[in-house]
């Protein structure tokens, strides 16, 4: 039986909800994972926090970090970097806690290469229009940027097949449900006992 944690991966397309579902699970207190903080080199939206939404670094210090080898992934995402710091990764799943990664697609490719054992979500949309209307209704982009995301999204809904599971995110609530139920059957699973 093995010590280590579990590596939890949640991807999906772009405007597909990740970053609200993630923070539906991680209101909750009855977590028994740990969401692993990324960094961005994109500017800081309205009401974020350093060290909570992201850790914001230059291009400069995100390169170095690359260099140095303390990225488990990193990808470059409409213009900016996103990635996931290694070491506190590597402490967690080591300290026998499972750590939680709210990535893109990218990035979790990256990632199941890496840490194949890995519990693989995919989270979908109930379908495109409604995509484009949640990036859209979102406001924050211009709509070039927002063209830009479509294009990205409807490539990676072609990219379900590297996953173990698929998450329809009808609503946030079942959405959450059904993501807690399934980290939670992975400890019971016949090849990790
Ligand atoms: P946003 O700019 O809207 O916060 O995030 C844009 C995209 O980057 C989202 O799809 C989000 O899931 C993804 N993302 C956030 N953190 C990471 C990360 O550490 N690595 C990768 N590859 N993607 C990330």
């Amino acid at each position: 039986m093995s010590d280590r944690g579990l590596l939890i991966v949640l991807s999906g397309p772009s405007g597909v909800g990740k970053g609200t579902v993630r923070k539906a699970i991680f209101e909750s207190d009855d977590n028994d994972f740990q969401y692993s903080v990324s960094m961005t080199t994109r500017p800081m939206r309205p009401g974020e926090v350093e060290g909570v939404d992201y850790y914001f670094r230059t291009r400069e210090e995100f390169e170095a970090l690359i260099a140095s080898g303390d990225m488990l992934e990193y990808a470059e995402y409409v213009g900016n970097y996103y990635g996931t710091p290694l070491p506190y990764v590597e402490k967690t799943l080591q300290e026998g806690k499972d750590v939680f990664l709210e990535i893109e697609v990218q990035g979790a490719r990256q990632v199941k290469e890496k840490v194949p054992d890995g519990v693989f979500i995919f989270l979908t949309p109930p379908d495109l229009h409604e995509l484009k209307n949640r990036i859209v209704n979102r406001g924050t982009d211009a709509m070039e940027i927002i063209e830009e995301r479509m294009k990205v999204a409807r490539e990676e809904i072609e990219m379900m097949a590297l996953y173990d599971y698929a998450v329809v995110n009808d609503e946030v609530p079942k959405a959450v449900t059904r993501i807690k139920n399934i980290i939670a059957s992975e400890h019971f699973r016949v090849d990790r006992v």
